[in-house]
């Protein structure tokens, strides 16, 4: 994990947050390469999500809400964790921390960071969500939440997503957007952040037929990450057990990834019933029915929700296309992605900085850059270069050289195969675009 923290940093795909104050806790900034991936991951999924289907419509709802969202979605009541706090270093911890070695309010047990006995307190309950005020008046009527997840902004616009967009049910709603968690034990790079951004979808159906739905959308969810070039055996299903299942939560499964840190859940489909529209109609005192205009029916639908990480599946993505190999006695690292989620798509090269070559190769790269992102390089041997652009995981490497000068021809090497094709400069365009359909 350390080496692709590293390499993440190096070639600007992610940086620690502030780093020049050292840092803030588990917040990070995603670099030029990094934003282009997380951008591409995004993009593959509204259009599998909304453009490719006529039955789901896109939003993207505020990220501060009204604070009796929160009341009916049972956030403020019931989004907390236990913890345990130590009077003495002033460390704060969960209660179900391995660390801790006995019961958090007995005088005998140690805190794990000060050593002293007897300091910690019994568990209290702490909200994870992040509170501020909104106004000029700090006070509690004034208090507002950053969202902790953006389902509930779709929740309380589905009445009038339904009736603009003329969709009858079954429909679903998709959003991208951040949410915030005040994790206490965040970690992993940027797999437990406190900011993070969400891909959700939330489907509403018909009582009844949510089984049915549910299936269906566990395998196109199943069908897309394996469209995104992940190893099938590094993923798998965990089914939520009784004791896992959230109270409103008919059924539950996570997409988990084996990370180098393990396997961790990076994606959830969840039959959520119709918990969350009963109590926005509850809290709200608006009706939030559908009648089927054929049959006459009144109901409140079920949803059914996907709810993926966008930072976790980019992490899912890089940890995946993570390789060392060995090419002629040398260790190469190299980031495989799949063509079209990588954030360069060629890199343009003169192979010697005379003889007219950077003239010609600038050229080219003015012309390309116009259809794909592209990167230009002068600097350093070749054999350098190319091994900067294996760790931007950067599909095709474009070189000018003597013959290019004579008859219009440049070498095109491939990322994964190391092979070069000479290909007609005049043909790049519809080269490249074949090759990054994948
Ligand atoms: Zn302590």
């Amino acid at each position: 994990m350390e080496k692709l923290v590293s390499l993440a940093k190096r070639r600007g795909f992610v940086f620690q947050s502030s780093e020049i104050y050292g840092g803030l806790g588990s917040v990070w900034d995603y670099g030029p390469l990094g934003v282009e991936l997380k951008k591409n991951i995004k993009e593959r999924w509204w259009r599998s999500m909304v453009h490719e289907r006529e039955d789901i419509e896109g939003l993207d709802a505020a990220i501060l809400m009204h604070p009796k969202v929160w009341e009916a979605s049972g956030h403020v009541a019931g989004f907390t964790d236990p913890l345990v706090d130590c009077k003495q270093c002033k460390n704060r911890f969960r209660a179900d921390d391995p660390r801790l070695k006995g019961p958090p309010g007995d005088p005998n047990t140690k805190c794990p960071v000060c050593g002293n006995k007897g300091t910690l307190t019994a568990p209290r309950m702490f909200n994870l969500m992040f509170k501020t005020f909104m106004g000029p008046v700090e006070e509690q009527a004034a208090v507002i939440y950053l969202r902790p997840e953006t389902a509930q902004g779709i929740y309380v616009n589905y009445l009038n997503v339904l009736q603009s967009s003329r969709q009858k049910i079954p429909f679903g709603i998709a959003q991208i957007g951040k949410a915030f968690r005040n994790e206490i034990t965040p970690g992993n790079f940027i797999f437990r952040t406190r900011e993070f951004e969400q891909m959700e979808m939330q489907f509403f159906v018909k009582p009844g037929s949510d089984g049915e739905w549910f299936e269906f959308w566990r395998a196109e969810r199943f069908k897309w990450l394996q469209g995104l070039g992940i190893r099938a055996e590094r993923l798998r299903w965990h089914q939520h057990g009784k004791d896992e299942l959230a109270h409103y939560a008919k059924d539950a499964y996570d997409i988990e990834y084996e990370f180098p840190f393990g396997w961790q859940e990076f994606e959830g489909i969840h039959n959520r019933t119709d918990f969350d529209l009963s109590r926005h109609q509850e809290h709200s005192g608006k009706k939030l029915e559908y009648v089927d205009t054929a049959t006459n029916e009144r109901f409140v639908p079920y949803v059914i929700e996907t709810s993926a990480g966008a930072d976790r599946t980019a992490l899912v993505v890089m940890c995946d296309a993570y390789h060392e190999d060995d090419v002629e006695g040398e260790k190469r690292v190299v980031l495989r992605f799949r063509p079209s989620l990588a954030p360069l798509k060629a890199a343009v090269f003169p192979l010697v900085n005379k003889d007219g070559m950077p003239e010609l190769a600038r050229k080219l790269y003015d012309a390309l850059r116009g259809q794909f992102n592209v990167f230009y390089d002068d600097g350093g041997s070749i054999g350098r270069r190319y091994r900067r652009q294996d760790e931007a995981g950067t599909p095709f490497g474009i070189t000018v050289d003597g013959q290019s000068t004579q008859d219009g021809t440049v070498t095109v090497r491939d990322r994964d195969t190391l092979k070069q094709d000479r290909v007609d400069s005049g043909r790049l365009v519809d080269y490249l675009r074949d090759k990054l359909a994948g």
